[in-house]
């Protein structure tokens, strides 16, 4: 029987992976290739730490099929010409993969789709990433919908999401592939086709990303285990709290596709059942849902605003008069975590360490960027597609117009989130702030949040000199949210 080509992208697991099991399926033989093409995503190639997660994952990944005897062909170049010189090479007629959702790679599918068939070749895409395709979510006038709410009534409207599939039970190689150019077999030994890549940091900075994370479907099974273990439970109240491990920590493991969000639907109302649904686990659960429902709501918007990335979905912010920025100095304060303000820099030293930080505190570094220093939310959104292994262009566009009141059910411009009063309500103790600037955790709770209003004698007896062991803060608080009012209020006015 001919194989079939399985084209891995962002699906980078065996379970619940329907390009997979239709590839598959009468027994056919698989192929799976992975085709490095970053420039094919237009202006959002994949940031450093995306490309540090992508490295171990197809590691995992190659591991995984391995132990299953399929070898992972990896390519590097244009995709269709990878494609089709793998076509010749091994005699496939079929080709299926799991669909992406971001513009330009939505156009580059489709052309390839168009070729491939025109070819005679059997080419078919699946769902594999959403519970809801951007497209089949529709208001009652077939419109999309601009606000969470009832995007989201719409969605628990409509069937269950499917059950997730098993992984395929009987997974075959055609013979003689593994002499394939780019087959990864045994193991990439380290000068192998993954590496070739080029993924991993020249200049090792990625000590606090192995040491936080496990990429790959095996890291992120366990990741969903421990979470609905321990935290589900109390995830509505949970989840604000930065110093605990109060939320799922599953959004690289999502992005990347090594787990899908049926079988996180899936093992929650497992978990429900068996528990008997008490009171304080369906809040949680409930809660925890309607996040995976920002992430299906974030992709529903970007489809049908394909420049959201880009440009403010509410023309009006596009004249906003950002602050000028000479030699970058307020932003690169902002990106070093060295503000002045504490949970500022606690979350911007978070990511920086770690890949990820907090959507508490990725909502204060982002309302402080935008409107204390006045920068534009675009330059926030570019630091955050370098650094976060989480980078993702639906919700980060999302989570940055939010930020910015310029975007879909955003916050109003009028709102801003204050430092010190988000940090003594959501981390009471301090403790987020002192785990990530050592300098400060001389200090009581009391002081942590704002150390330029402790007394001198505190401040001496902690042994801590603001503009020496830490920063001043570089903005006034008040008088910077009074400057972000006056400007949104010019552009508030008609003409
Ligand atoms: C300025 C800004 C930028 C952001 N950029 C990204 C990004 O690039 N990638 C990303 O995945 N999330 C982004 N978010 C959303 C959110 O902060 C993260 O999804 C969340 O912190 C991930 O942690 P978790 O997996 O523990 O989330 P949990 O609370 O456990 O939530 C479960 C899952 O739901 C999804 N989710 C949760 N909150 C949101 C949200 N507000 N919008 C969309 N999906 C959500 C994620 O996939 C997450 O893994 C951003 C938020 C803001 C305010």
């Amino acid at each position: 029987m001919a194989p079939a080509l399985y084209w891995i992208r962002r699906d980078l697991r065996l379970a619940d992976n329907p390009a997979l099991t239709a590839a598959a399926q009468g027994g056919r033989p698989v192929i799976p290739v992975y085709l490095h093409a970053p420039d094919e995503a237009g202006a959002w190639a994949p940031g450093e730490a995306s490309n540090w997660w992508l490295h171990h994952s197809l590691e995992a990944l190659a591991g995984d099929l391995a132990a299953r005897g399929l070898p992972l062909v990896i390519r590097h170049g244009d995709s269709l010409a990878a494609l089709e010189s793998l076509i010749a090479a091994t005699g496939a007629e079929a080709v299926h993969w799991n669909r992406l959702y971001e513009p330009a790679l939505i156009r580059r599918d489709k052309g390839i789709k168009q070729q491939l068939k025109a070819r005679g070749l059997e080419v078919h895409s699946h769902n594999a990433a959403l519970l809801h395709e951007p497209w089949t979510v529709q208001t009652g006038t077939g419109g999309d919908y601009k606000a969470f709410t009832p995007f989201w009534r719409a969605c628990r409207r409509r069937a269950e999401p499917a059950s997730p599939l098993p992984v395929p039970e009987r997974l075959q190689a055609p013979a003689g592939v593994e002499r394939l150019d780019g087959a990864v077999m045994p193991l990439d030994p380290g000068n192998g086709p993954l590496t070739a890549l080029q993924l991993l940091p020249q200049v090792d900075w990625a000590g606090g990303l192995r040491a936080r994370w496990q990429p790959g479907e095996g890291g992120a099974t366990q990741r969903l285990e421990a979470f609905l273990e321990a935290a589900l439970a109390a995830y509505d109240e949970g989840r604000d709290l930065p110093a605990i491990a109060g939320t799922s920590r599953l959004s690289p493991h999502l992005h990347f596709g090594e787990i899908g969000p049926r079988q996180i639907w899936q093992a929650v109302q497992a978990k429900l059942a068996r528990h008997g649904a008490e009171g304080w686990l369906v809040t949680g659960a409930e809660s925890f849902l309607a996040e995976i429902g920002w992430r299906e709501f974030a992709h529903h918007v970007l489809y049908h605003h394909p420049d959201f990335p880009d440009a403010p979905l509410n023309p009006r912010f596009a004249d906003f008069p950002w602050q000028a920025d000479p030699g970058e100095r307020l932003l690169s304060a902002w990106q070093r975590g060295e503000t002045g303000i504490p949970l500022v820099d606690a979350g911007m030293r978070e990511l920086y360490t770690t890949g990820w930080m907090h959507n508490r505190v990725r909502m204060v570094v982002g309302s402080f960027l935008v409107k204390n220093l006045r920068l534009p939310w675009q330059a926030g959104e570019g630091w955050f597609w370098d650094t976060l292994v989480d980078a993702d262009l639906a919700s980060n566009s999302l989570g940055w117009q939010w930020v910015a009141g310029s975007g879909a059910d955003a916050a109003p411009y009028f709102r801003v989130f204050n430092p010190v009063r988000q940090g003594e309500r959501f981390d009471a103790s301090g403790d987020y702030v002192a785990h990530w600037i050592p300098a400060l955790a001389r200090l009581s709770a009391k002081h942590r949040h704002a150390p330029w209003q402790a007394p001198d004698g505190v401040l001496a007896d902690a042994g801590l000199t603001l503009g020496v062991d830490y920063p001043h803060p570089m903005v006034d608080l008040k008088a910077s949210r009074q400057a972000a009012l006056a400007a949104f209020e010019q552009i508030k006015k008609p003409g």
